[in-house]
């Protein structure tokens, strides 16, 4: 069993069962996050992490739905974005190495599908603060270097 994932998957739980509160606590039916392939997070250990730690819990389970985010960067040179392939931080279009993540490194919580106590009609919540990445607790700085050149990133991960 992954640690790290499962720890992530406790925080988000929390903010999921925080975005529910808000909203008046009724049960909550789906969740999406998205998963950014240079997030560290491997989204099979995240799935097998929350089917464990709510098995316990009574109720039907929320359904997790996951959003593998490929790597994206936009070139500094021609501002040309580009799916960033086997961490290869070089523009195709023009060869500058100058370039800037722009997705891809990090977790999201995105939205939350509650369902309304009054009503057999789901809603669905854009998570409304963009900035709570779900294991926001903890920030970690990475350095990633390529071709000589270090970019810098932030990466979020779960206390
Ligand atoms: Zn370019």
């Amino acid at each position: 069993m992954a640690m790290h994932e499962v720890s992530l998957v406790r925080v988000l739980l929390n903010q999921v069962a925080a975005v529910a509160a808000e909203h008046g606590g009724a049960p909550v039916q789906e969740f999406l996050i998205e998963i950014g392939s240079l997030s560290g997070v491997e989204p099979l250990l995240v799935r097998s992490a929350y089917e464990r730690l709510s098995a316990g819990s009574a109720g039907r389970p929320a359904r997790l739905v996951i959003n593998e985010v490929p790597l994206e960067a936009v070139c500094e040179g021609c501002d040309r974005p580009f799916v960033v392939d086997r961490f290869r931080f070089v523009c195709p279009v023009c060869g500058s190495g100058n370039v800037r993540i722009v997705r891809g490194d990090e977790c999201r919580l995105v939205s939350v599908t509650i369902l309304e106590p009054e009503s057999t009609q789901p809603e669905s919540i854009d998570h409304v603060d963009p900035s709570a990445a779900f294991g926001c607790n903890q920030k970690i700085e990475t350095d990633v270097t390529t071709d000589g050149r270090t970019i810098g990133r932030t990466m979020w991960a779960g206390r």
